[in-house]
């Protein structure tokens, strides 16, 4: 099987569990693959990510030229595209909307801060971008300088943005942001939440590095 059909599979594949797993509800959420010289694959607007077909797929260059496929692409196009500009070592950009890391958003409450410590080695701080219009033009600026540090973003009121050096990469780092948010949900139900103490951080931090992530990821950002 060429690697381009490959790729189509394995995009569809994805796509179906994010959306098996609700974290897309309808037409909601988009997925990319960065392919061969500068080209991605994109999904297209308006279609269920859980009824995708491989041949639905669209084939682009960074210059958002239809060089394959039927149909418009996603319209946060520009958001994805910007992942692959800031990041070449991203090869997958998922954006969803996980319902309780939605959740936290809408409460004005963020997942910042520093409380499980698996999260924490794993993806350093999770930090949530200003607010942005969906699929308008501000989508890319709101995330330009986190995503450079950050391989996991909370888009403010809208959703999840996770990168990875493939596919599965970037939608586990999804499936464990929410997972986590369920985490943080239940465990404010039950009482207060105490966060790592920085001795705690600074133990973790050693483990990251360890582990080959960077250090500066685990400094929360100063935006909400
Ligand atoms: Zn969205």
């Amino acid at each position: 099987m060429p690697a381009e059909w490959q790729l189509r599979r394995k995009i569809v594949d994805i796509a179906r569990r994010v959306h098996a797993q609700g974290f897309v509800a309808a037409t909601d959420g988009n997925i990319s693959a960065r392919a061969m010289g500068d080209r991605m694959f994109i999904t297209p607007s308006g279609t269920c990510l859980g009824e995708l077909n491989p041949a639905d797929l669209l084939y682009l260059d960074f210059e958002r030229r239809v060089l394959a496929g039927r149909g418009r692409p996603s319209s946060e196009l520009a958001l994805h595209i910007e992942v692959y500009h800031q990041r070449p070592d991203v090869q997958a950009v998922i954006h969803a909307h996980p319902p309780v890391t939605n959740a936290f958003s809408f409460a004005g409450l963020s997942l910042a801060d520093p409380v499980i410590p698996e999260v924490v080695v794993a993806f350093g701080a999770i930090p949530t971008t200003e607010y942005a219009t969906p699929s308008s033009e501000e989508g890319p600026m709101v995330i330009r300088g986190l995503i450079r540090r950050h391989d996991v973003l909370i888009l403010q009121r809208h959703g999840s943005l996770t990168v990875g050096a493939d596919l599965s990469d970037a939608y586990h780092k999804l499936e464990k942001l929410e997972h986590a948010a369920r985490t943080l949900l239940a465990a404010r139900q039950l009482g207060s939440v105490r966060e790592l103490s920085p001795d705690e951080l600074d133990r973790l931090a050693t483990v990251a590095e360890k582990l080959g992530y960077g250090r500066s990821r685990l400094i929360p950002p100063s935006s909400p």
